[in-house]
């Protein structure tokens, strides 16, 4: 066979959810998993004759996201309608933006390997309402549920940056840590809260030339492995039809696929509507939004540190690793702890053992954040202190940590009461030592004599007087005395 490369060329289309507490143009409650169709009127079933009314809240929210996507927003926005029949949209078209978008040309930072980080081109991000929902659990009846038609959504368009599956949900769990700071989403893939939707397609070499497969759309994917997958999926599916048939774009352009999630594989739905077919024209019914400098620089002013820079700054700063930089930031409310822990003056990697060790842990088990244990950023500090100077072990300080969550108790007052604070008396050591040294001849011998052995020896000791002391006595302490009473060259 002749020789071939190709490149992978991703491009994402992403629906992220804003959490208003009401639909993007009319008063009804935004209700997840409510009895269906209990949150509608006149306006969002799309009763001929009713008006809609922008959500001010939408609109700032997609700002605010838009603006942590480093887009620019021009001070003149409008809506339009975009037109498709559906049993899911009643009114028979989509309230969107199509000319002049909220938002454009912005874009993304993800990171990948080794602590490096990709730029992916955003082209714009604008804001629409969502549309019902169609459920099949009634037999040989679909159901419709319009709890969800209006919704505000903003879907944001990237160019297609993108390279391998691995790649695309580095973007995708990024923009989740993203939206999830600046507080405009839940995220909540299982909810539906972001939806993504790839097209994929491959630049193939082959003899010298450059061939490009048909791009495939997968439509609605909400959760991170089966959006890695399914582009991996079509990534291999492409490479085999090119070889088979040699089909390249010219012989038709986009297909659309879905996902079969238990089969593991992409399953071919229809061919793409073009943005004619689809009608839009200027929505009628709403004024267009005219935004001024006061109160974009008011939105922007509710920004704070995103979670790639707050990420890095944990490793300059605190020299955290990499992977416990991520795991640190991963929600910002931990993440905001642990860097007030810090600035209360424990140990960046003390603090940090203790909330992703035992803290993850109690987390897990609660089903809650780290943050939401409960505890604050002075009493974890000076937990790390103690451990820090030897007063408790780091095993204490593990059981400390669990009794603070429990009790909300002071870790001082925690260590007293379970006996946990480690003997630092000197003359109550040495005594200790002496009696330890004049048990055990052997080990004695062992550590005079000196050479491989002597180490373990001396180990041994310490052993025997931590085991004396209960446990109590400082480790640190008991060494620096064995080490005076048998000086090593
Ligand atoms: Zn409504
Ligand atoms: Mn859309």
């Amino acid at each position: 066979m002749s020789d071939l490369t190709y490149k992978v060329i991703v491009g994402l289309e992403i629906h992220v959810q804003l959490k208003t507490n009401t639909k993007i143009f009319c008063g009804c409650e935004l209700a997840f998993g409510a009895e269906p169709n209990t949150h509608v009127c006149p306006v969002c079933i799309g009763m001929p004759g009713v008006m809609p009314v922008m959500n001010k809240k939408a609109y700032e929210y997609s700002v605010l996201a838009a603006l942590a996507l480093n887009c620019n927003i021009p001070a003149f926005t409008k809506w339009d309608r975009k037109s498709y029949y559906y049993p899911d949209l009643p009114k028979n078209y989509q309230i969107s933006q199509y000319d002049l978008p909220m938002s454009e040309n912005g874009f993304i930072d993800i990171p990948i390997e080794g602590g490096e980080t990709k730029r992916i081109r955003i082209i714009r991000a604008h804001l629409e309402e969502d549309a019902g929902k169609n459920t099949h659990t009634l037999g040989n009846f679909s159901a419709i549920d319009l709890n969800r038609t209006g919704t505000p959504l903003l879907e944001i368009v990237t160019e297609p940056d993108l390279s391998s599956g691995t790649e695309v949900r580095a973007l995708a769990i990024e923009l989740q840590r993203i939206v999830r700071y600046i507080g405009v989403s839940h995220a909540d893939m299982q909810k539906g809260h972001m939806r993504f939707e790839p097209n994929v397609n491959l630049h193939i070499t082959k003899d010298g030339k450059v061939y490009e497969t048909p791009i495939s759309e997968i439509k609605n994917l909400n959760s991170f492995r089966a959006l890695e997958r399914s582009v991996n999926y079509e990534v291999r599916r492409q490479l085999d039809d090119f070889m088979e048939s040699g089909r390249t774009m010219e012989m038709g352009n986009k297909k659309t696929f879905g996902w079969d999630d238990v089969n593991e594989r992409t399953v071919l739905q229809r061919e793409k509507e073009e943005a004619h077919d689809y009608r839009y024209f200027p929505e009628p019914d709403l004024v267009p939004i005219e935004i001024d400098d006061d109160w974009l620089t008011e939105i922007r002013s509710r920004l704070c540190e995103l979670p790639l820079e707050k990420q890095k700054r944990f490793v300059d700063e605190y020299k955290l690793s990499d992977y416990d930089a991520g795991v640190i930031t991963a929600e910002k409310s931990t993440a905001d702890l642990f860097d007030d822990a810090v600035k209360a003056g424990g140990t960046p990697k003390r603090i940090c053992n203790l909330l992703t060790q035992v803290g993850g842990k109690l987390a897990n088990e609660a089903g809650c954040s780290i943050a939401e244990l409960g505890l604050d950023a002075e009493s974890l500090a000076k937990l790390a202190k103690m451990v820090d100077s030897s007063e408790i072990s780091a095993t204490a300080s593990m059981t400390i940590f669990e009794e603070m969550v429990k009790t909300q108790k002071d870790p001082e007052a925690i260590a007293k009461e379970k006996n946990l604070i480690q003997s630092s008396d000197s003359g109550e050591i040495e005594a200790m030592v002496d009696e330890v040294i004049a048990a055990n001849q052997k080990a004695v011998d062992e550590v005079t004599a000196g050479g491989k052995k002597s180490k373990k020896a001396m180990g041994f000791l310490l052993g025997q007087v931590m085991q004396k002391s209960k446990g109590q006595a400082n480790p640190k302490i008991i060494s620096e005395i064995l080490n005076e009473k048998f000086p090593q060259d």
